[in-house]
């Protein structure tokens, strides 16, 4: 019932927050005090240095902007690791997850890698998980603590395939979200409030269906255009790229998907399904 959180940004804060909850004894640092003053009022203690918090049990989660900052704060305390396990609950690339998970393990300490699949307020709430990834053991040791902040979603022994994993999720959520955003401009537009678009736009993102039929497709590396086709897409997207420049929008977002099925057309794949894309955006 002992942890160290590092990193007390909005995510941080949670995290403390709910290990609070649970009656934990949880030591805190951050690199502007001040932002632990309410978790302190709360029970919290504030560690004075790097290597104190560090020092302060065996599990440390450290929830920063980036993994420059993990480093720039571990390398305060490099002797201060042996025997920790640093959750690394941080978003970056997963080259920089393997090469703090080899740093960390140099010093003797282990890194769980983990990506938080949820915003602040999903932390310590059912139904979130976290991706994670690195020593199983240590995983299974502390087990307990990692669930207080969310479910756990274990991928493997490779430190960097959390990091993918989420990278992953990140590049549908982003394209995704701007999807939604650039509509709304749309609607906007036009007068037609979010609210009033609010059941159409759920209806119209729900990609369910898409993903779980083409999924296998993908895998078997079958494109065949039996139900969709990338000429067709080309013609819808015109469509959409002369309906926004009609509304003043900027048109950058769909002329860059306009942009990408050209690219399969012109390749010769006009004929094949929309998961030619996968082929074509590989470069
Ligand atoms: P923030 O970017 O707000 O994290 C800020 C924390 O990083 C603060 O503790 C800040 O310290 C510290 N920090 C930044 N740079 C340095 C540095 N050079 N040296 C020391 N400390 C530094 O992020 P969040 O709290 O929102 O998120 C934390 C992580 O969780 C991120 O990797 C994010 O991608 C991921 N995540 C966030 C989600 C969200 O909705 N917020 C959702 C899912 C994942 P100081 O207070 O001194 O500035």
């Amino acid at each position: 019932m002992q942890v160290t959180v590092i990193g007390l940004g909005p995510m941080g804060q949670a995290m403390t927050a709910a290990y609070l909850d649970k009656g934990y004894d949880v030591t805190v640092w951050n690199r502007t005090p001040a932002k632990a003053a309410a978790l302190v009022a709360r029970g919290a203690r504030l560690a004075p240095s790097v290597a104190a918090a560090l020092r302060a049990g065996d599990l440390v989660v450290m929830s920063l902007t980036d993994y420059d900052a993990v480093h720039a704060i571990l390398e305060q305390a490099p002797e201060a690791l042996a025997g920790r396990t640093v959750a690394n609950l941080t978003s970056d690339t997963p080259e920089r997850a393997r090469a703090e998970a080899e740093w960390i393990a140099a010093h003797g300490g282990v890194q769980l890698t983990g990506g938080v699949q949820t915003p602040p307020p999903g932390i310590g709430a059912p139904g979130a998980e976290t991706y994670y990834s690195g020593d199983a053991a240590a995983l299974e040791t502390h087990r307990a603590a990692l669930e207080v902040l969310t479910g756990i979603d274990y991928l493997g022994e490779d430190p960097g395939l959390a990091a993918l994993y989420y990278q992953i999720g990140m590049d549908m959520f982003w394209t995704g979200l701007t999807g939604y955003l650039h509509g709304q401009a749309l609607a906007s537009a036009h007068g037609i409030p979010a609210e009033r678009f609010l059941e159409q736009a759920v209806k119209t993102m729900n990609f369910e269906y898409f993903a779980r039929f083409y999924a296998p497709r993908i895998d078997a590396g079958d494109h065949a255009g039996d139900v969709d086709n990338v000429t067709m897409a080309v013609a819808s997207l015109e469509h959409v790229v002369h309906t926004a420049q009609a509304a003043g929008l900027d048109t950058g977002v769909p002329g860059a998907v306009l942009a990408a099925f050209r690219r399969a057309q012109a390749a010769g794949h006009g004929g094949d399904s929309l998961t030619r894309l996968t082929e074509t955006l590989k470069g």
